[in-house]
């Protein structure tokens, strides 16, 4: 895919959803932390229900590490790999007492130490929390990227390298969202709805549905 049909995918992209943000509730960089780890291999949706139920209780790291795994697992059993999930969240909260004055820090190395965090939910935090044009790529994104042409690759880390690449800078820091986006409302896995695609006619794939 050329530059110019990139940079007007990413035009149309913005002018339909000018200000584009992540489907998860939070209101504040903690929450956003703990809704993201919890948000692995489950849907912003489920993770939304147990989370408005779980914030107003406990929503720092210490009121959360109070809770501890037994008293956290009642608030999330609803969320897929709950068990260890909750199991991260507590060991988490726990080294940002002892190691971050209690605060999420905004760099890549100290957020991927903690536990439950790996590269994705990092870049998710770094974009999203604090505004880094870092790409997060998801299944999602993944397959966008390589159906459309904008940015093919074999694994995660080279789809996530060959977007920060391609994609104009003037897009990068919103890039995240709109992808997850597209890719979970209309370019979805099986039946992507291409009839209804506002970027059908710049994307390279070959098997477009009616
Ligand atoms: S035209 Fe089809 S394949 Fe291309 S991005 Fe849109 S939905 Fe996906």
């Amino acid at each position: 895919m050329n530059k110019i049909k990139r940079e007007a995918i990413f035009q149309r992209l913005q002018q339909a959803n000018p200000n584009p943000t992540t489907e998860l509730v939070y209101n504040s960089t903690f929450e956003l932390l703990i809704a993201v780890i919890l948000s692995a291999q489950a849907t912003d949706k489920g993770v939304n229900k147990a989370t408005a139920k779980l914030f107003p209780v406990a929503n720092t790291p210490e009121t959360i590490a109070a809770l501890g795994e037994d008293g956290l697992k009642p608030y999330i059993k609803t969320i897929g790999l709950f068990n260890s999930k909750g199991k991260n969240i507590i060991a988490t909260c726990q080294r940002l007492i002892e190691q971050h004055q209690s605060q999420v820090p905004a760099q890549r190395e100290a957020l991927e130490a903690l536990p439950g965090v790996g590269r994705k939910t990092a870049n998710v935090i770094l974009n999203t929390a604090f505004h880094q044009p870092t790409m997060a790529v998801d299944t999602h994104i993944f397959r966008v990227a390589n159906r459309t042409g904008l940015a093919p690759g074999k694994t995660v880390l080279a789809v996530e390298k060959a977007l920060l690449k391609h994609i104009p800078k003037a897009y990068l820091l919103d890039a995240h969202h709109w992808l997850i986006l597209l890719g979970r409302y209309t370019c979805v896995a099986r039946n992507p709805r291409c009839g209804e695609c506002l970027i059908a006619d710049l994307c390279d794939f070959k098997e477009k549905t009616a």
